[in-house]
């Protein structure tokens, strides 16, 4: 489902009368997060990056890969806080509450959006990138994203990936909030129209 702005909400992609915008809470963070985004990840209903940058008002989403909009590192670098590329490369060191509690706050999360392979790409073409600290997330539950099928149930979409690394620097609050946010998008992407509560009330 590709975004035309004729049929679908400039916000969250949706069709207009499928829109989840008043829906999705506001959660303030101390983190900074900044998610890169493949372009074959721009402006669709059913990606999930977008759900979490409207939710963070400390986030920014980084295009890359875009013919009319090239990949800023540049902006991105000048993010203050320590730096964390979160990825699962089989060097990453785990992203525990032990690493992350020895980390000097503000963190400044970086996480690349696309496909694996995409996002693993991103890495290897940037080498600005290279000299900033990797870390993976510890083991987690079934993923709960039903819009796409993951290769592995354990495969965490994006949300779902910034939520479980917010729960570890920050605590389960603002990981729940963000999982709350991520359910109201896949029910709706599904073309249901149940009754939400706004859980940021
Ligand atoms: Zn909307």
């Amino acid at each position: 489902m590709r975004f035309t702005p004729e049929k679908c909400c400039p916000r969250c992609h949706a069709p207009r009368a499928l829109c989840y915008c008043a829906l999705l809470p506001v959660i303030d963070s101390d983190t900074r997060v900044s998610i890169i985004v493949h372009r074959s990840e721009f402006c669709r209903a059913t990606a999930t990056a977008n759900t979490a940058h409207l939710c963070l008002p400390n986030s920014r989403v980084f295009p890359y890969g875009r013919a009319e909009e090239s990949f800023d590192m540049e902006a991105l670098l000048s993010i203050p806080g320590n730096a964390l590329y979160l990825f699962p490369e089989p060097y990453a060191e785990t992203l525990d509450v032990t690493l992350a509690t020895a980390i000097p706050r503000p963190i400044h999360l970086i996480v690349p959006d696309g496909s694996w392979a995409q996002a693993k790409r991103i890495h290897r073409r940037v080498p600005a990138l290279h000299a900033i600290r990797i870390v993976q997330l510890p083991p987690q539950g079934v993923s709960r994203y039903q819009l796409r099928y993951a290769h592995e149930e354990h495969q965490l979409c994006t949300l779902e990936a910034i939520a479980a690394a917010l729960g570890v620097i920050e605590g389960a609050a603002i990981q729940q909030g963000l999982q709350g946010a991520l359910e109201i998008q896949v029910e709706r992407m599904k073309g249901k129209r149940p009754r939400f509560t706004n859980r940021a009330e």
